[in-house]
């Protein structure tokens, strides 16, 4: 097992000046958040961030990176929070070891194939400091490294999981010898009858060949130290993976597989490439199609090197990369050879920031415009970086990932998730904390959605959301609820209608002559007598053939006398009008007007001329299409509704006081026409806590300015404190209320 003090002497091998009383105080902390927990080897947990730490080292990353490898289990498995790394270590490396608990969540969710492309690209989204993808994958390698310790029944998912994801990412970020091994390890695992045939056959063939590679490697170093260049040449058999896949994919056996000979010769200069190259193709047989020159043209995520295959001396075909110093560091580094150090110095602090952005905008770059296909590289993806920008990724409880489209909002989670869970949502919690269903949604989320049966999805979020599920889902349901308003509001018209000639209204007789009425269902009847397409004396017409309609007097009288007052009450609901969404500028979606005396889901509005307040008594015109409008009793509009009594409602308020709600109402203003007094007007208002929603000069004369003023109040006695203070200024020379 490693032990700090390696670990430190490690680091200090390429940064002299690293804190080495941080790293000791990471260790130290990590070892006792992690306490008596153990790895499945049985060996102390603290083992395992050790070991990641190590493979870091590897990769001469500096300290941020090493203490943040050290902690990075501590907030996932242990008591550690977010906050208490940041005061300990700093928010930077908080901000690491977040990062590593965020991606963990990756490892809960299934595992389908299909899955696996959404993965990789998650990582990179969340990643939005490369560190934390390079911890992980040094996190994964160790957990590799160590995998045999693990039950069996779950190798092959682990294994499976990191030639799907993580192999290809080491890959694509550049780390050749990272992706190799993390490949081999869960080749093992995987198919382990595969491997250990490939190994026996490769074991086998090491005997023979050791001569061939040695052989090779002299002859080589020989030839071009004759031309004066100096040169490593380094060979050996390619790793098991990579001869299995060249198997499956040419359909061919171990022994007619003839390159398994891989040779890198690393020179000083450019120039010297060139000059390899030459020597080589005069020395060997040249396998034509082979020759691939990454120097003059570099592939895009700035590995350079020339590849060509020869027939060597045994006849058996061997690749060779020439390259120089330089390109091997970028060939096996990677984005980490991208000078987080250089000279084996940490850089001043002030240009950390530069390099960390150089070192993200490279990892952008090669992803962006890794598209060239080459059969070398196994993960080659033609989507753009950006693509997946315009994308989040979040989480449901469960560890069920949801992508969604750039500033999408809870809502189309829920309708992500299912049609029902979003007609039903009334809240969201994310990461745990409740928010307004219209927030914006960000990668890495783990969203909850409240739900309460019943619901019906306000035609407002139609506006809001940005998927197309959930706003075709929105519209449905709105679609459907305002059906059932109409509906209801059609029954409340002929219940009406029947009462007129004496006849109880019941959904029997009704149904009993849906022929004659040319429509298949009940609620169809309803909902067009609602909407104004039937009329309710039709229907009457249809179940008493032999009514006949009489025009009935005396509405008017019976106003003067209030008689409506005397008729029987409602059952006290509060109606939500899903439709309304104006004035709901605070975010309120469905306003609730407190009226007694409606039954059913229907629509209620105020008059739009003058409104109603608490202490007038009011009056409910029935209007198919609309609704029920709200009158004060001596607004002088409902005199156009005296010859239809069947349209007129008993309601009365129902206002809760707990919860006090402002109401509309208008006034008719009359100011003096001098400077200041439109100010003088607003501002009694305002003293008097009344809310302003509108004005408008209804006429003027030399003298004199008119206006109309939309307002809302508490209730009659708060608008008539409003007008009497108005009427006190010397300004205002007549104040009356409209419908009042
Ligand atoms: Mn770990």
């Amino acid at each position: 097992m490693m032990r700090q003090y390696e670990l430190v002497e490690k680091v200090k091998a390429y940064n002299p000046h690293t804190d080495e009383a941080l790293l000791n105080r990471a260790y130290v902390y990590a070892m006792r958040a992690h306490g008596n927990q153990k790895r499945a080897s049985g060996a102390p947990y603290i083992s395992h961030p050790l070991e990641v730490a190590a493979i870091l080292t590897d990769l001469k990353l500096d300290d941020a990176t090493i203490v943040a490898a050290l902690l990075h289990d501590t907030i996932e498995d242990t008591e550690t929070t977010r906050e208490e790394i940041d005061k300990l270590f700093g928010s930077q490396i908080g901000r690491l070891v977040e990062g590593l608990t965020k991606i963990q969540k990756l490892d809960l969710v299934s595992k389908k194939a299909a899955q696996a492309e959404n993965l990789r690209k998650l990582l990179l989204a969340i990643a939005d400091d490369v560190r934390v993808l390079l911890i992980k994958l040094a996190d994964r390698l160790h957990n590799m490294r160590t995998l045999h310790h693990m039950a069996e029944a779950k190798r092959a998912r682990i294994a499976e999981e990191t030639l799907d994801i993580y192999a290809p990412l080491a890959g694509r970020m550049g780390m050749q010898d990272l992706r190799e091994e993390l490949e081999d390890l869960a080749f093992r695992h995987f198919s382990p009858d595969a491997y250990q045939a490939i190994i026996h056959r490769l074991e086998e063939l090491s005997e023979k060949s050791e001569p061939v590679i040695e052989r090779i490697e002299k002859e080589l170093t020989q030839k071009l130290s004759a031309s004066g260049i100096h040169a490593s040449v380094k060979g050996r058999m390619k790793r098991a993976y990579s001869i299995w896949k060249k198997m499956e994919r040419k359909s061919v056996s171990f022994e007619q597989l003839s390159d398994i000979f891989g040779f890198r010769v690393v020179v000083d200069r450019l120039e010297d490439c060139y000059a390899t190259l030459g020597i080589v193709h005069t020395t060997w047989q040249v396998v034509p199609g082979r020759f691939k020159d990454y120097i003059s043209t570099s592939k895009q995520n700035d590995y350079r090197s020339i590849h060509t295959t020869v027939v060597g001396p045994g006849k058996q075909r061997v690749e060779l990369q020439i390259r120089t110093e330089e390109m091997d560091r970028i060939a096996e580094y990677g984005i980490a050879a991208h000078a987080i150090y250089k000279d084996g110095r940490a850089l001043p602090l002030s240009s950390r920031d530069s390099v960390e952005s150089n070192v993200y905008a490279w990892l952008r770059r090669t992803l962006e415009t890794l598209s060239e296909g080459d059969s070398a590289e196994e993960f080659l993806e033609h989507t753009k970086l950006e693509l997946f920008h315009d994308q989040v990724f979040c989480f449901t409880p469960k560890g069920q990932l949801i992508t969604l489209p750039q500033n999408a909002t809870p809502i189309d989670f829920a309708y992500a998730v299912h049609t029902n869970i979003g007609d039903t949502a009334v809240g969201a919690k994310v990461n745990g904390v409740l928010v307004p269903l219209v927030s914006t949604l960000r990668n890495g989320d783990e969203v909850e959605i409240v739900r309460a049966e019943g619901q019906t999805p306000p035609s407002a979020w139609e506006e809001i959301v940005v998927t197309g599920k959930a706003r075709a889902a929105i519209r449905r349901a709105t679609r459907a609820a305002v059906r059932k308003q109409y509906a209801g509001l059609g029954q409340k018209i002929i219940e009406r209608a029947f009462e007129r000639i004496g006849k109880e209204y019941t959904d029997q007789r009704l149904k009993a002559v849906l022929p004659r009425l040319a429509r298949a269902s009940l609620e169809d009847v309803l909902a067009a007598v609602g909407r104004g397409e039937m009329y309710s004396g039709d229907v009457v017409k249809a179940v008493y053939l032999d009514y006949r309609e009489e025009q009935s007097a005396g509405a008017g009288a019976n106003l003067a006398e209030g008689g409506w007052f005397g008729m029987k009450g409602g059952q006290g609901l509060v109606f939500k009008v899903p439709g309304s969404s104006e004035g709901d500028g605070g975010g309120e979606l469905s306003r609730a007007i407190p009226i007694r005396g409606i039954g059913g889901d229907l629509p209620v509005q105020f008059s739009p001329n003058g409104g109603a307040v608490p202490g007038d008594r009011i009056i409910g015109i029935l209007t198919p299409g609309i609704g029920i409008t709200i009158y004060p009793i001596q607004s002088p509009a409902l005199t156009a509704f005296d010859d239809e009594p069947e349209r007129w409602l008993d309601v009365r308020w129902d206002i809760d006081e707990r919860h006090p709600q402002r109401f509309p109402a208008q006034l008719n203003v009359t100011v003096i026409n001098e400077p200041g007094a439109l100010a003088q007007v607003a501002g009694v208002i305002g003293e008097n806590d009344g809310n302003i929603d509108s004005m408008s000069l209804a006429g003027k004369t030399a003298d004199y300015r008119d206006m109309v003023i939309n307002l809302e109040v508490w209730d009659l006695k708060h608008l008539n404190s409003i007008i009497s203070q108005l009427k006190t200024k010397s300004v205002i020379s007549a104040v009356e209320r409209v419908n009042g």
